[in-house]
């Protein structure tokens, strides 16, 4: 396949900055998958497309993956595999999304500042979206973060100890958000442990309670379903 010429413009995980990519490579995977349909499984056949590519800059290795081999129109909209970037699930508002991509394209490009400053206007983001807006936007006097999410514990809006984690995030973000002496500034390998703490707030707050709804909804189900089946095999029983 030619495909010298076939560029896109795009992130670089590698290194946080937009940078122009060349594809290399095309290589097509066959995969059997099963279709469940009905209860019923049946083979199919399918075709993932790798396309491997070089960062111009950095000359790192970048992979994405398509269903098509149209790389010429396809290039720019295939789905990055490699290096993996860490996103919010999709169902999480796009403000707060949003503070965290830009987060994690600093974090990339080591520029700790920039990462904890939207981290920290990521909690703002979630403070507002459940409902404890700042004072500039509606909020009862809340200048600063602190009580706010002391507000969304007092209305129960959050856990106790949800309130803690995003209390503690603050407090670690706060050292790359002010103009304090170099040593107070946030750590880049405290970066990490910012980055995974507050996925687990994210986590806690949007994902697991709705997740916790399906498990219990399906279990609930899947009870029923034991029971009618009981009640069927009863009434079949003949004596
Ligand atoms: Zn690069």
């Amino acid at each position: 396949m030619a495909t010298k010429t076939i560029e896109r413009e795009s992130l670089c995980p590698l290194e946080g900055f937009d940078r122009k990519q060349r594809l290399i490579r095309v290589q097509p995977c066959h995969t059997i998958k099963g279709d469940y349909t009905d209860g019923v499984i049946r083979p199919v056949e399918k075709v993932v497309y790798y396309y491997i590519a070089v960062c111009e800059k950095c000359k790192g290795p970048l992979v994405y993956a398509a269903e098509t081999d149209d790389v010429k129109n396809n290039f720019a909209k295939a789905e990055l595999l490699y290096p993996p970037l860490r996103k919010l699930p999709e169902n999480i508002p796009k403000k707060i999304a949003k503070y965290y991509e830009i987060a994690t394209h600093a974090k990339r490009r080591d520029d700790p500042k920039t990462f904890a400053m939207n981290i920290r206007m990521a909690l703002e983001a979630i403070c507002t979206n459940l409902g404890v807006p700042d004072h500039n936007d509606g909020g009862k006097g809340f200048k600063n973060l602190g009580p706010r999410i002391d507000e969304l514990a007092k209305k129960a809006l959050i856990p106790n100890y949800v309130q803690e984690m995003m209390k503690d995030l603050t407090a670690g973000c706060n050292f790359g958000a002010h103009d304090r002496p170099e040593d107070e500034r946030v750590d880049p390998a405290f970066c990490s442990m910012i980055d995974d703490f507050f996925n687990a707030v994210v986590q806690m707050i949007y994902v697991a309670p709705k997740g916790l709804k399906e498990f219990h909804d399906r279990v609930q189900a899947a009870k029923r379903q034991a029971k009618q089946r009981k009640a069927r095999q009863r009434s079949n029983v003949k004596y």
